[in-house]
């Protein structure tokens, strides 16, 4: 279903990018190792590209490679420095050659570089669209450094503006910055609609790249929690969305796909993370979408929250849900971890009883712990999210004696997959 729209008549519907351009790859520092390493992995049609976004600050990529592959990811998603910011450290001190060779040890043969939140290329103020447009010119001689194809990018928010000043702000701005040669893509990000936010239509992001002349290099990352957000039914009907993707923007351009479970129901326009099967969408819609043939050989990036009870216990889900998206929770916890999910599962129905819908992955007992904190009343009562709920119950009761914090909330994403 497409999302309320005002003035669809306003935007062009024909993007689709012509075959042959499509196959540009990095000029960068590192093309060579790339090409090298691309011929030397075997089977990777087989294997799920899929993985999370990873710091990058300490050892630059290498520390970001060690990360993503104590996870068992087989890409990966770095911000050049942090989000918030425009400080970065110069390429040159990030560990390039040496996070190089250890993707290459793993297989690891393409990543992802996300520009920072605070470029607004929509901006009505000088001051702050000179910023965008400069910063992501730096940005892009980042990405090409480090070889990679895909940076992506938030288009903007209009502010006191409207979506139509916001829509021809963001083309003058990408027609800058990619007027000058460069091997990047820019992969636009379907976002939630949140405030003044652009790109939560596939039309507004059609637009974008109508209005931009140099538009060759423009791509979009699809972010399954903004478009559910936005009001697309990815959980029902993501052969739909899919197909109005391709109508609209054109499947050609789709090069990077965000998997993430939504805190709230479709059409919110929240972009509120969960842990996958912990939200709204749920670990079988989102399975069904990793497993899609639009996501086959593109880069899969979890940018899931880390949980735990305190900011400091707080650790990352990927490893549970990389494995169990991926079939492979067996090979890479053992067969102990499917015997905690279903001491799990048995325990939260012996003590909430059936009716409470905890069976199975435990989807109505979710589902149901969010609607009672969507309710302003029963929210002040309990302001606990659902796995916070259910890790709560397995202390209580001693279900796991010995495990951290992070081993139990591991078994619950488990729970959540219906492993
Ligand atoms: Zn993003």
């Amino acid at each position: 279903m497409l999302p309320k729209q005002t003035n669809n008549t306003l935007f062009f519907t024909g993007n689709h990018l012509s075959r042959p351009s499509i196959a540009r790859r990095g000029k960068g520092f590192s093309r060579a190792a790339w090409n090298e390493l691309e011929s030397e992995v075997p089977g990777e049609c087989s294997v799920l590209k899929i993985g999370s976004h990873v710091s990058f600050s300490e050892k630059g990529l290498l520390s970001a490679a060690q990360e993503a592959i104590s996870y068992g990811a087989t890409t990966f998603m770095i911000y050049t420095g942090a989000p918030q910011n425009t400080r970065r450290k110069p390429m040159e001190e990030q560990y390039v050659p040496e996070g190089l060779a250890l993707m290459k040890e793993h297989g690891i043969d393409e990543i992802v570089v996300h520009a920072p939140y605070i470029i607004n290329l929509a901006s009505h103020k000088t001051d702050t669209f000179r910023l965008a447009v400069e910063f992501l010119q730096s940005e892009i001689q980042r990405t090409a450094y480090l070889g990679v194809e895909n940076l992506v990018l938030h288009p903007g928010a209009f502010t006191e503006k409207d979506l139509y000043y916001g829509i021809r702000r963001i083309a003058e701005g990408l027609d800058e910055v990619l007027s000058a040669a460069k091997n990047v893509n820019i992969a636009l990000e379907t976002m939630a609609g949140k405030g003044t936010e652009i790109g939560r239509t596939f039309e507004e992001l059609a637009a974008i790249i109508e209005k931009t002349s140099f538009n060759d290099r423009l791509r979009v990352c699809l972010d399954t929690c903004h478009v559910h957000d936005a009001g697309y039914d990815i959980v029902n009907d993501f052969d739909g969305v899919v197909e109005q993707f391709d109508r609209i923007i054109g499947l050609d351009r789709l090069t990077v796909i965000h998997i993430n479970d939504s805190k709230n129901p479709r059409g919110a326009r929240k972009d509120r993370h969960a842990p996958i099967g912990s939200g709204y969408i749920g670990f079988d819609a989102i399975y069904r979408i990793v497993h899609h043939e639009v996501a086959a050989g593109k880069p899969i990036i979890l940018e899931t929250p880390w949980i735990g009870k305190e900011e400091a216990t707080k650790r990352p889900m990927y490893e549970a849900e990389i494995a169990l998206l991926s079939d492979n929770a067996d090979k890479r916890f053992g067969p102990a971890f499917r015997e905690d999910v279903a001491k799990l599962r048995a325990f939260l129905r012996d003590v909430c009883g059936e009716e409470a819908g905890v069976g199975g992955n435990g989807r109505e007992y979710v589902l149901a712990a969010w609607a009672v904190l969507h309710d302003k009343k029963q929210r002040s009562a309990d302001k606990r999210e659902p796995m916070e709920r259910l890790y709560d119950l397995v202390i209580e009761h001693d279900l796991f004696p010995g495990y951290t914090e992070e081993q139990i909330n591991m078994r619950l994403i488990g729970y959540f997959a219906g492993l």
